[in-house]
């Protein structure tokens, strides 16, 4: 008994002698155990019981005409908040029963009692009230707990084998009370077959003792019919030998977060635009693939990759979401026409890969790639617009004894490469003269590299010539990169390397630098007349990497030639691969002060598109048609109408390539203003050409 506070006990008692013989038991223990208040009479005794003051009540059972059991009713709803303990004056069962269905804790009869007994009654009832408050809170906390969770519990009594679900437990399922079964079989009926043997084997190490709980995620069965994932967690309860008599746990619904990681993964795994597997995913495919490989040499595997030709002027033409559209289309449509184990996947851009898993023979790639050309090349239509274009794809096999994914990739790519450079649209399969090809490429990347860092590539000049009076009327300036080391590499070959890895930057602005000086030095000293120009050809990589306006205004600054006296050729694709900003800078450069002149017309497939827009004044017929022009009436057709059309828009013409006289009389002939070509001279190194101008006053 607490003995830091004394008890305060309110007595009802409408007897004063019972009273008297009360008190004097209570004051047995010694002062200050207990704090007696009395009540003699019913109403009081409400009034004081309300006021909650005391720790324990005595009552007596006789009250006047009213009884202990009255008043308890009266003071209380619900269970008493302290000990009530009833005194009456002989025993009765009857009255017993209802007392302690009142929650009253103890019933004494009178003249049974001593001190002793009365003080170890009054001390158990008040333990015994304070066990049963604590249990009451903390199941209300357990309650609350449970409700705040949202989990549903069940308990299973291994001893009865039996289950318990909560309310809850079946809410979450959607099952309500259709769920009746107290069987644990019930429960794993409910659980995905594929979970299920999982769930259990962990239950029953749980059960064992080799694990302190057990938790497992599983898909379970909602009464919508749908799965759910939930968490299930559980712990053993177990008999004093350690055996388990009943394992309770909890279940919560998981749903949202499985979706959201399995979100996450899908996204790291899958190309957003069009849901097919990306590079790491098809890493992954291919990687298996070849393992199985290993284990059985008759497994084989092909490779494709495609390419779709020209996609980036889908994009620029007509605009990125229809670039979008069509690559979503072209996915839909080659997954279409694949066979379940093979797998498609977007590398990125425009390419695409396809995993041929399985005995495929390497004829059988060649006909899936045929297949797959085709379903890209049907037309497509947008809005009201039909669109086609084609791919090219490069094949690779296992067979041809590589071992790494990579290389398997690099193959494909290699020949997808090799279908690309022979005009695309077609499909090419890998073989090892290719690879040499592209390590040859490389090589020669670096050795450019090289020379363009050592200012060892040099700018050679070859004469414009005004076809009627034979005077020179311009110089194109043409890179070399000269024999030293190694043998001449002709400038179509290293421009396009070049144009391809970025170096036609800095190559660019060295000839366009030595075009500017050489002319200006020639003008001051007066090898030249004033109004010669000289002519620089600019490729579209130059346009749109950006800074050529700078470039060409510092050279023209820096060496002191006006504006006038240079030219720029760019060619017809240059036109229509990126038109906006391509016109956008060349507005500029004429505003510089500079000409711009359209550079091998004819060989483009939409030339007289083109032509109308063109913002410069000149264009050079491209050499194939002058080659031709004396054997073939067709070529020379050609030339007078591109001469006649180029005349009816207001610009001049410059014939490349002429190599004999006749060609040049019929040009002449032709009213075409100018000529270029070995006929009057080749390309020459700056000393050269100045030899040249110095013996002869005039080349013609
Ligand atoms: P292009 O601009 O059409 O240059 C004319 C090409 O025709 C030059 O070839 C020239 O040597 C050649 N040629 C001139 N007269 C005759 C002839 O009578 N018969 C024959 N068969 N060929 C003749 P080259 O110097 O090999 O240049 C090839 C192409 O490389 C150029 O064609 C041009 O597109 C590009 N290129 C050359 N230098 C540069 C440069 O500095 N920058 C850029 N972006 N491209 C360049
Ligand atoms: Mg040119
Ligand atoms: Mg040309």
């Amino acid at each position: 008994m607490r003995r830091s506070e004394s008890l305060r006990i309110l007595l009802v008692e409408d007897d004063e002698d019972d009273f008297v013989l009360t008190r004097s038991m209570l004051q047995v223990p010694g002062d200050g155990w207990f704090q007696l208040e009395w009540e003699q009479s019913y109403l009081p005794a409400l009034q004081a019981i309300r006021e909650a003051r005391h720790d324990l009540y005595l009552v007596d059972y006789r009250l006047g005409d009213r009884t202990g059991l009255d008043l308890v009713r009266d003071a209380w709803d619900t269970e008493p908040p302290a000990p009530v303990i009833v005194l009456t004056g002989q025993d009765d069962y009857e009255v017993d029963v209802q007392a302690s269905e009142l929650g009253v804790t103890d019933y004494l009869v009178k003249g049974t009692i001593d001190a002793p007994s009365l003080e170890r009654t009054i001390r158990y009832a008040v333990r015994h009230h304070q066990v049963m408050v604590d249990l009451r809170r903390s199941e209300e906390r357990y309650a609350v707990a449970v409700q705040a969770t949202n989990d549903g519990i069940w308990d299973w009594d291994l001893v009865e084998e039996s289950m318990h679900f909560s309310d809850r437990w079946k809410a979450l399922l959607g099952y309500g009370d259709a769920f009746a079964s107290d069987r644990a079989d019930a429960w794993f009926d409910l659980v995905h077959p594929d979970d299920v043997a999982r769930l259990r084997r962990e239950i029953n190490q749980h059960l064992s003792g080799t694990s302190p709980q057990f938790e497992n995620e599983h898909r379970i069965r909602h009464a919508d019919g749908g799965w759910r994932w939930v968490l299930t967690r559980g712990l053993t309860t177990r008999d004093g030998d350690g055996r388990p008599r009943r394992i309770t746990g909890s279940l919560s619904d998981i749903t949202d977060r499985r979706v959201a990681q399995e979100r996450l993964i899908h996204d790291a795994l899958h190309d957003s635009l069009t849901g097919l597997p990306n590079r790491a995913l098809f890493l992954d495919r291919l990687t298996q693939c070849l393992r199985h490989l290993e284990r059985d040499p008759s497994y084989a595997c092909g490779l494709l990759y495609v390419d779709i030709d020209r996609f980036k002027l889908v994009n620029d033409s007509l605009s990125h979401s229809a670039g979008d559209r069509l690559l979503i289309e072209i996915a839909r449509r080659v997954g279409a026409i694949l066979r379940p184990g093979d797998t498609l996947a977007r590398l990125g851009g425009d390419e695409f890969a396809i995993l041929l898993d399985g005995a495929i023979a390497p004829a059988d790639a060649l006909d899936v790639a045929a297949r797959v050309a085709s379903t890209i090349a049907q037309p497509l239509r947008f809005d009201r617009r039909e669109l086609s274009v084609s791919a090219s794809i490069g094949i690779a096999h296992n067979l041809d004894g590589c071992v790494s994914p990579e290389e398997l990739i690099r193959n494909a790519d290699i020949a997808m490469y090799d279908a690309k450079a022979r005009g695309g649209g077609r499909c090419e399969v890998f073989d090892a003269s290719m690879h040499q090809r592209v390590v040859d490429r490389v090589s020669l990347e670096t050795r450019l590299r090289h020379a363009i860092e050592q200012q060892r590539l040099r700018t050679f000049f070859q004469p414009i010539i005004d076809l009627r009076s034979g005077a020179l009327h311009g110089l194109e300036a043409l890179a070399r990169w000269p024999a030293g080391d190694e043998d001449e590499v002709p400038a179509g070959e290293f421009i396009e390397v070049a144009e391809e890895s970025g170096l036609i930057g800095p190559l660019g602005v060295l000839i366009l630098r030595n075009a500017c000086e050489t002319l200006s030095d020639w003008r001051q000293r007066g090898v030249v007349a004033p109004e010669v120009t000289v002519s620089v050809n600019v490729s579209i990589r130059q346009i749109t990497d950006g800074g050529l306006v700078d470039h060409v205004r510092a050279a023209l600054h820096d060496h002191e030639l006006p504006p006038a006296n240079l030219v720029l050729e760019i060619t017809e694709s240059t036109l229509i691969e990126n038109p906006e900003l391509v016109s956008a800078v060349l507005d500029e450069l004429l505003t510089l002060g500079v000409a711009i002149q359209l550079d091998d017309f004819g060989t483009g497939y939409s030339s007289l598109t083109v032509l109308h827009d063109f913002p410069g004044d000149t264009l050079k017929i491209d050499r194939s048609f002058v080659a031709t022009m004396i054997e073939r009436p067709e070529s020379q057709a050609i030339i007078r109408s591109i001469i006649g059309l180029a005349h009816n828009l207001g610009l001049r013409v410059i014939a490349e390539g002429i190599e004999h006289p006749e060609q040049r009389a019929a040009l002449t002939a032709l009213r075409c203003e100018y000529g270029q070509g070995y006929h009057f001279a080749r390309p020459l190194p700056r000393e050269e050409f100045e030899d040249l101008l110095a013996t002869c006053e005039s080349p013609a």
